[in-house]
């Protein structure tokens, strides 16, 4: 199956509002296993996207279309698909029946602009939107293809895809398709690539790599008659993958929803260990993404943001001799910090980062991307030191992501 995002908005085109309609459908798209060759943005004219609309059914079994399903004179939307699938737009009882019950709930009046929503081709299957006023629908445009009209608020777009499109798309596909999500960190792309290089040509199971700053995700896919089916010819691929890349890989798991935080905070829940930060780069970046996970307070205790170097000594206790001695960015100051917050908040682990972020301050000695990450446990306290490229973003989220990868793997220690 062959699928083709279409985006509707003028104010896609300008540039006034991101187009995440069309990242995450891509990416729900492809999980699924439906190939997508083409993606179109066109603003809300009709004959633009008439000629967008052909198109993508020239070469595609399924349009998916985000946007223009409101009310208003410029929703064009389901009127142009009607138009070349030569049908016309008639009043949905069903669809009538959910706006006005919509309206009812919220106690306000309904325009009569509002029934152009409840508008739709007499073959066309709705799609309900609890969480606003216009439904999507699935139309059929003739020879097997079909066109899904989404809403282009996210929030509506994105459960109506999950709860009503993609269960009709994969019952018409008649296939089980079984995806695993394989994290890596601590390998670069490319030597991933060259280790798994003659796995990633296979179709099924496809073996497919994503890379963000640190980090390598392999995608894990087999497509079969039945769930067992597609496990059992996805189990030797991952077996060769482990073999082949050993401990970088972090995590197996069945979504992607993963991060090196969370599993740094289930592998500190699982251990029964509380922790503390000390940051000064990152900021509270690593509380934050700690505490970025559901059921995070059992094991974050609390952190301290040291940035200015005076705030080293009196939050976490870092004697200003030392800092004098070593400098502020030091293996010695990183490991004080993670001692302090350990001993001031009590806790099991304590991780603590201090480095240069950039663009300024670099020195021959230390130069921008230095960066010391501690670790203290009630045996020892351990420095990683680290030197980062890139820009301040990117050396900061490294920073964090080093901390997590040490946290989760001090957690796993027997
Ligand atoms: P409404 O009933 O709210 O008018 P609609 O289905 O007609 O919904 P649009 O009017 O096209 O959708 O867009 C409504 C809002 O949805 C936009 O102002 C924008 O904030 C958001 N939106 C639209 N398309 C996208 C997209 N591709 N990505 C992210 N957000 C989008």
């Amino acid at each position: 199956m062959i699928a083709e995002i279409l985006c509707v908005g003028t104010e896609l085109l300008m540039g006034q509002v991101l187009n995440t309609n069309a990242y995450f459908l891509s990416r729900r798209l492809s999980a699924l296993g439906v190939s997508q060759y083409h993606q179109t943005v066109v603003g809300d004219n009709a004959d633009r996207l008439e000629e967008a609309y052909r198109l993508a059914l020239s070469r595609a079994d399924v349009v998916v279309t985000s946007g223009g399903l409101g009310p208003t004179v410029d929703d064009i939307t389901k009127r142009v698909a009607a138009k070349i699938a030569g049908k016309e737009l008639v009043r949905n009882p069903e669809a009538e029946e959910m706006l006005r019950a919509r309206f009812a709930r919220f106690n306000r009046p309904m325009t009569p602009n509002n029934l152009s929503q409840t508008m739709f081709t007499p073959d066309a299957t709705l799609l309900p939107n609890p969480h606003g006023t216009a439904p999507g629908a699935i139309v059929p445009m003739g020879g097997g293809k079909v066109v899904i009209h989404l809403p282009g608020p996210p929030a509506e777009l994105q459960p109506m895809w999950i709860d009503h499109a993609e269960p009709w798309l994969r019952a018409r596909s008649g296939k089980t398709l079984v995806s695993r999500y394989i994290r890596i960190f601590g390998m670069g792309e490319s030597e991933v690539d060259q280790c798994l290089s003659d796995l990633e040509t296979g179709s099924n199971p496809s073996l497919s790599p994503y890379c963000s700053p640190g980090e390598v995700l392999l995608r894990a896919t087999a497509c079969a008659d039945t769930t067992e089916a597609a496990e059992a010819l996805l189990l030797p691929l991952l077996e060769e993958v482990r073999t082949r890349l050993g401990d970088v890989i972090y995590a197996v798991e069945e979504n992607d929803a993963g991060s090196l935080a969370r599993c740094a905070v289930e592998a500190l829940k699982r251990r029964g260990w509380t922790i503390a930060t000390a940051e000064s780069l990152t900021g509270g970046l690593m509380a934050s993404s700690m505490v970025e996970i559901p059921g995070a307070s059992c094991v974050v205790k609390g952190g301290f943001v040291t940035y200015q170097t005076e705030s080293k000594t009196l939050l976490t206790g870092v004697p200003a001799e030392l800092i004098d001695r070593h400098g502020v960015v030091s293996a010695e100051v990183a490991r004080a910090m993670a001692e302090g917050a350990r001993e001031r908040l009590g806790t099991d682990v304590a991780i603590s980062a201090t480095g240069l972020a950039g663009p300024d301050g670099g020195t021959p000695e230390t130069p921008v991307g230095t960066v010391f990450v501690g670790l203290a446990t009630a045996e020892a306290t351990r420095v990683l030191p680290l030197r980062l490229t890139g820009d301040r973003t990117r050396i900061r989220t490294l920073t964090m992501k080093h901390a997590m990868y040490a946290v989760l793997k001090e957690a796993e220690r027997n």
